[in-house]
């Protein structure tokens, strides 16, 4: 779908290389080849859609919180480098961005589920396994999966949907020990990350990480950004009831204004732009996870 055209700030010192559904990045324009900057901007996408309504400050919490995490996850290599202007971030961007070791992606979605919904519902309920694993009969949308899966998806292009793959084609893409390895990070991240939050009230349903390769220690490593609310599925614990779909700490109100009759949109077009009262809905709703999740309140 083309209706994507996101603005990027123009920046000292940094050149525009790429805009994601949701990040911008730059590279010195010193040369230097072996770092990003890696903008978390307010967009916010829907139905694979970026929206023409950007939700203030998200890419503020989804950098903090990506920092938070970050911190919890010792042990796994991670890009971050600098956070702050000391550290060369630019001052028009603090806050919302990162300085980064330059990774070479894999280009595979590492998902981690432990609870069966959204696309593994759909693949379950046609086939009965998610990803090609077989599921036992009788689960249904919000039943908890025991181990958690590794459910990996092909990395599409803006606009497109990521599509679910086999484990083989994870091997087939990066062969056999980093398929390995990239199972195991994510299974590692998801269970430390599900205790945590789980201590908090939040069930972490699932979750997608983006790993590359570190040409100057040749780690994997883990990059872009981690357990926020567009990476991650988080459930209120006490309202959690198997059976229908869980309220999640979202886009859920963005989905349920878009898919009302009120959005008078019926998905052939991009989709209208957002009332007020759902920018300011969903805008807490990401401030109310960060909240939640780290003890902090968000400044
Ligand atoms: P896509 O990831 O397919 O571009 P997206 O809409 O999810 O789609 P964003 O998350 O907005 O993209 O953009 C972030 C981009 O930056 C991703 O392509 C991600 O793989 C890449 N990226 C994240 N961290 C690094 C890093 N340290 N080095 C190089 N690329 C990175
Ligand atoms: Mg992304």
């Amino acid at each position: 779908m083309s209706s994507f055209a996101p603005t990027h700030l123009e920046l000292p010192g940094w050149r525009h290389v790429y805009s994601g559904k949701v990040r911008d990045l730059y590279e010195p324009e010193d040369g230097r080849d072996d770092v990003v900057l890696v903008v978390a901007s307010d967009r916010i996408s829907a139905f694979d859609h970026v929206l023409a309504t950007e939700i203030p400050d998200k890419g503020r919490v989804l950098t903090q919180l990506s920092l938070w995490w970050f911190e919890r996850l010792g042990g796994i290599p991670n890009h971050v480098l600098a956070a702050d202007a000391a550290g060369g971030v630019p001052a028009a961007v603090e806050g919302r961005a990162m300085i980064c070791r330059r990774l070479v992606m894999y280009p595979i979605e590492c998902i981690a589920r432990g609870y069966l919904t959204g696309s593994g519902l759909i693949e379950y309920r046609d086939s009965r396994t998610v990803c090609a694993l077989p599921l036992p009969e009788g689960l249904v949308d919000g039943s908890r999966l025991e181990p958690a899966l590794f459910t990996p998806s092909a990395k599409a292009e803006v606009g497109e949907h990521d599509e679910n793959i086999t484990y083989d084609a994870v091997v087939m893409t990066v062969g056999d020990d980093a398929a390995a390895e990239l199972r195991a990070l994510t299974l590692d991240i998801y269970m430390r990350a599900e205790a945590i939050a789980r201590e908090r009230g939040i069930i972490l349903a699932d979750t997608k990480v983006e790993f590359g390769l570190d040409p100057s220690t040749g780690a994997i490593t883990l990059g872009d950004e981690v357990l926020t609310p567009d990476s991650s599925r988080f459930w209120d614990a006490a309202l959690y009831a198997p059976g229908q779909a869980q309220p999640s700490f979202d886009k859920q109100f963005v989905r349920d204004w878009l898919t009302s009759d009120a959005s008078g949109w019926d998905r052939s077009a991009a989709p209208p732009a957002l009332p007020d009262d759902v920018v300011e809905r969903t805008r807490a709703r990401y401030i109310e996870a960060y909240e939640r999740l780290t003890g902090r309140t968000f400044a």
